[in-house]
């Protein structure tokens, strides 16, 4: 693994460590599927010896292919499983340190020294096993399992995760050893891209390069799951990063190897292509999220959510946003003929190898003009990033949609492909629209296809998101059976993120952001979780997924007509929001059907508005406030910021309106 050595495949088993006759048949059936390495979890000593049965069984049966072992919070565990498998994977969030607590805020350089130097102790006699058994270690950084020493001084951040890793990689090099792969994963796309970027880059500061095992955690199933991974994983591969890599589905392991192998497969056509000449923009920063900034065209361009565009209309839930052959489309051969109609909005088909300094100074003179930007060469990424970056070069703000063409009747293949073309482009803030084509599958495949690359780049959220672990050893439920059950009953609360986590050691901080969580926690046990917040404990598993959608019903957004949002009206700081109480009869006062929120960033404020009048019924904008003055604390709710992104906080809301309201602002400026 690592160097010039293919990118190697792997997944993880779901069977408990200590039944060694299933573990050894999952394993084969990853092995066969073409699986390269085989992790297996070991919580503890027990599960840690086993693994020696497990490697012996395998043996027998022929397969040599290496194993690895899946510790948290038990460095016993690890030292008992090093002497048993090829390698072992720690998280250095709960190696040492104890599961978050948020009980301690501040550490003293001093405490956070002695902290470090208690991991140095309890990390040395792990490596000296591995040194002498030939062992190697996984440094596995996941977001959401930072310990509370990181996460005072740093957050549950992209430095945070980085640092944690830097750590126990310190301690690894200076008692050289150097078996060692590293993986930093979330399942936010956007963030484990910019963050094993920054790690790339601070391990070269450090005089570093180890290997680099990829995979985006809690993908969940099906197109999402597959879609989420190519985005995440596809990025960081395009971009020369990534030795190992593993997605992660809700699914039989075993369904994981063939998507993987196709990412890479598909990546890896593009070896050896001509080169492609460009200068990149300085003001270019690959570590934090921005979207290129443009001029707006209708409802295209600047902070208007990427549009959908498609062939024809579809028959299904998704539909897109605008269809081709219903627009206005040239050639750059037509260039002269954009002047007619200057009202009408254009679109203008164009590569890369087109522009040049004239067409450039064009671009920038047109009003109500959109790029369709395609590309046929190998790889089409590296020449639609040139694109962009000559555009930015000569300040250039035209609206650009992505456009790439298939013909893949493989569905599967389809996806993958697709979201790892273009998804790169959006986690890079490029592309104000997309447009898939691919003459072999349904219309509603392609369109649902590119719905869904918006939404695992987090530029555009459509439906409900289901966070989902893939399930291991510690799995306490049918996680394939509930997610499908938990799916049915909630697919249509767009915006809502869901966390399906199977156990409780590291379910509830790795579903991350979700709004509601259901957590394994202990056998037949499941707990329920409102964000952070544990909400229902050990209640029985067969009323879990009852008592998960009543809770989302308290909160009233499982009653999606009784609170609408209808309007938004943003500029940098400010938005508006107004929320229609469906339950009021149409004839209601609007003073009493409508409420209104006046969310200032910059002053960190919520003010709910009072109606006074309304100048024209059918235009929102013109009614007429007077504003409140309620401040964030009365909501007790504050302002985080992420990158660039920020969000409206409330803890513990007090009323399901204050609820809703934190899950529709959060989604709003999560998707602008
Ligand atoms: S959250 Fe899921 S995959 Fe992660 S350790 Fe728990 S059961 Fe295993």
């Amino acid at each position: 693994m690592g160097s010039n050595f293919p990118v190697r495949v792997q997944s993880m088993t779901n069977t408990s460590t200590l039944d060694t006759v299933a573990s050894i048949d999952q394993a084969t059936r990853i092995i066969d599927a073409g699986g390269e390495l085989v992790r297996f979890t070991a919580q503890g000593v027990r599960e840690a010896g086993n693994l020696q049965f497990i490697r012996k069984g395998l043996f027998e049966k022929g397969y040599r292919q290496p194993v690895s072992a899946d510790i948290h919070f038990n460095p016993n565990a690890a030292e008992v499983a090093a002497q048993y498998v090829e390698k072992v994977r720690i998280n250095p969030g709960n190696f040492v340190d104890a599961a978050r607590t948020f009980l301690k805020l501040e550490y003293t350089d001093d405490e956070y020294q002695q902290e470090i130097e208690k991991i140095r102790n309890r990390l040395l006699p792990l490596l000296s096993i591995c040194k002498t058994d030939h062992t190697a270690l996984r440094i596995g950084v996941n977001h959401g399992s930072l310990s509370d020493r990181i996460m005072s001084r740093y957050g549950n951040s992209a430095p945070g995760m980085v640092e944690s890793c830097m750590e126990f990689l310190r301690i690894c090099s200076e008692a050289d050893f150097h078996d060692v792969v590293i993986s930093i994963k979330a399942s936010n796309t956007l963030m484990m891209v910019q963050t094993v970027r920054l790690l790339v880059s601070t391990m070269h500061q450090e005089g570093m390069n180890y290997p680099l095992h990829l995979g985006v955690t809690e993908a969940g199933d099906g197109e999402d799951g597959r879609i989420k991974s190519a985005v995440g994983i596809g990025a960081l591969l395009v971009d020369g990063i990534g030795d190992t890599i593993r997605v992660s589905l809700s699914e039989d392991p075993e369904k994981e190897i063939p998507v993987a192998k196709k990412l890479i497969d598909h990546i890896m056509k593009r070896a050896g292509h001509a080169l492609i000449t460009a200068k990149a923009d300085p003001r270019f920063n690959p570590y934090e999220y921005h979207r290129r900034d443009t001029s707006i065209v209708n409802n295209i361009g600047s902070a208007y959510p990427p549009l959908v565009m498609a062939s024809e209309k579809v028959l299904g839930v998704l539909q897109p946003d605008l269809i081709a052959n219903e627009l206005s489309v040239f050639t750059v051969e037509q260039l002269p003929e954009l002047n007619s109609k200057p009202d009408e909005v254009k679109f203008l088909m164009l590569q890369y190898g087109d522009l040049n300094e004239q067409l450039i100074e064009q671009l920038r003179k047109r009003v109500n003009v959109v790029v369709l930007l395609s590309s046929h060469h190998p790889n089409a990424i590296g020449e639609m990033r040139a694109f962009f970056h000559t555009l930015m070069i000569h300040n250039c703000s035209i609206p650009v949609f992505l456009h790439r063409v298939y013909q893949e009747s493989d569905l599967e293949t389809f996806q993958v492909q697709a979201a790892a073309d273009l998804g790169a482009l959006f986690l890079d803030g490029f592309g104000d629209g997309i447009f898939l084509e691919n003459a072999l599958l349904l219309p509603s495949q392609v369109v649902d296809t590119a719905f869904a690359i918006l939404q695992a780049t987090r530029v555009r959220v459509s439906k409900t998101e289901y966070i989902s672990c893939p399930g291991c050893g510690r799995t306490l439920f049918d996680l394939q059976t509930t997610l499908a059950r938990i799916k049915a009953a909630t697919g249509h609360l767009v915006g809502l993120k869901i966390g399906v986590m199977g156990c409780i050691v590291n379910g509830p901080g790795e579903m991350a952001d979700a709004d509601f969580g259901y957590v394994g926690a202990g056998k037949g046990r499941v707990s329920l979780y409102h964000h952070y917040q544990c909400v229902e404990k050990n209640i029985p598993e067969e009323e879990a997924v009852e008592k998960l959608l009543a809770l989302i019903n308290q909160y009233n957004v499982l009653n999606n007509n009784r609170f609408e949002t209808l309007f938004f009206l943003k500029n940098e700081s400010i938005a508006l929001f107004e929320v229609k109480r469906s339950d009021l009869p149409e004839t209601t006062d609007p003073s009493r059907r409508y409420q209104w929120f006046l969310v200032d960033k910059k002053q960190q404020s919520l003010s709910p508005l009072t109606f006074v009048s309304m100048k024209n019924e059918e235009e929102h904008y013109e009614r007429v406030f007077e504003q409140g003055t309620l401040q964030f604390d009365a909501f007790q709710g504050t302002f985080e910021s992420k990158g660039n992104k920020s969000f409206l906080l409330f803890r513990n809301p007090k009323s399901t309106l204050e609820a809703w309201m934190l899950m529709k602002v959060a989604a709003f400026f999560n998707a602008n």
